[in-house]
């Protein structure tokens, strides 16, 4: 799997879109949409499975079909598998208007039959960074909006209610607490974040 994964350093910084990406990946299965897309809103995802590290997240978007355009580690290391202005295939299928306005997050967190974790610190302060990040970039309010399709953060469950994936990622997740997060970090300065990721 090593030779699967490249440091932050060998990585043009044209192919990477967040400063605080430390590794790069490619997903099989992303579309580039003619016109370009209006990024409106953020889906929170959890992995659930029983590994603790992002390797399985790996494979199976390396493979298609599922992909997201980041995921963030337990030890608060961001992975970016599909540019920004591009659509990934994290929500319904890759067609759904979800995918079209959304970037999609997910995050290494078991949550099974055997095995039930939450975020670690720093993956929710990693994500919480990112989130911020994005939220500046694309004009996305920092708010837990919990209806689908409109403006802001939610959880894969919300923008899909009737689906089977109830446990992503609410039960783990502690919105009160990751919004409070996204919220600090995006009141930084362009320059105080630029500084934030440049220590951790
Ligand atoms: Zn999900």
């Amino acid at each position: 799997m090593g030779t699967t994964w490249q440091r932050r350093r060998t990585v043009s910084v044209t192919d990477i879109d967040y400063p605080g990406t430390t590794f790069r990946a490619q997903a099989a299965n992303f579309r580039i949409p003619a016109g370009g897309r209006q990024i409106r809103y953020v889906i929170i995802h959890i992995t659930g499975g029983p590994a603790m590290d992002e390797g399985p997240a790996l494979n199976t978007f390396r493979n298609g079909p599922a992909s997201a355009h980041y995921i963030v580690n337990r030890e608060g290391r961001v992975t970016q598998f599909v540019r920004d202005a591009h659509i990934a295939n994290h929500v319904d299928n890759i067609a759904s208007a979800t995918n079209r306005e959304s970037i999609g997050i997910e995050h290494v967190n078991p949550w099974n039959a055997e095995r039930r974790e939450h975020p670690t610190d720093v993956q929710y302060e990693a994500s919480a960074r990112l989130v911020a990040w994005l939220c500046r970039q694309y004009d996305i309010p920092v708010v837990h909006a919990t209806m689908r399709h409109s403006p802001g953060i939610r959880g894969h469950i919300e923008e899909q209610p009737h689906s089977g994936h109830s446990a992503c990622p609410n039960p783990a997740w502690d919105w009160d607490r990751y919004i409070t997060l996204v919220q600090r970090a995006r009141s930084e300065t362009f320059d105080e974040m630029i500084s934030t990721l440049a220590r951790s």
